[in-house]
């Protein structure tokens, strides 16, 4: 499938994984928006939100954002997480997954 972060689970293409598990990985966003800018990335692929109905895994996408938030020291500042899905809500990689943005302050149009 022509899927980069599929590529990335199957090592076609070099990522540095930040934090792995069976289900996730975390990688820093190529173009970063913010001082800390991480994407949380199931390693199964669904095309986004909509697409997905697993409960865990949304459940350790969500408690990985505090998780690394805290390793990156911007949990007590503060962060934001967002999963954009289709095309008003902004996505432009079609596999599931989260933004983790922190390290200054988020205002004004989400995501
Ligand atoms: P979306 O707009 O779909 O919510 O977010 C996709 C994100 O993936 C963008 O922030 C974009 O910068 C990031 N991205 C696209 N290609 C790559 C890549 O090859 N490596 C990494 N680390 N991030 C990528
Ligand atoms: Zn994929």
């Amino acid at each position: 499938m022509d899927c980069i972060f599929c590529k990335m689970v199957n090592k076609e293409i070099e990522s540095e994984t930040l934090f792995e598990t069976d289900t996730l990985f975390a990688v820093r966003d190529i173009a970063p928006q913010a001082p800390t800018h991480l994407l949380i990335i199931p390693k199964k692929h669904y095309r986004n939100l909509l697409d997905c109905k697993d409960n865990e895994l949304l459940s350790e996408m969500l408690m990985t954002a505090a998780t690394l938030a805290e390793k990156e020291g911007v949990a007590k500042s503060g962060f934001r997480t967002v999963i954009n899905t289709n095309e008003d809500g902004g996505q432009t990689v079609f596999h599931l997954h989260m933004h983790v943005l922190g390290g200054k302050p988020q205002t004004g149009r989400m995501g």
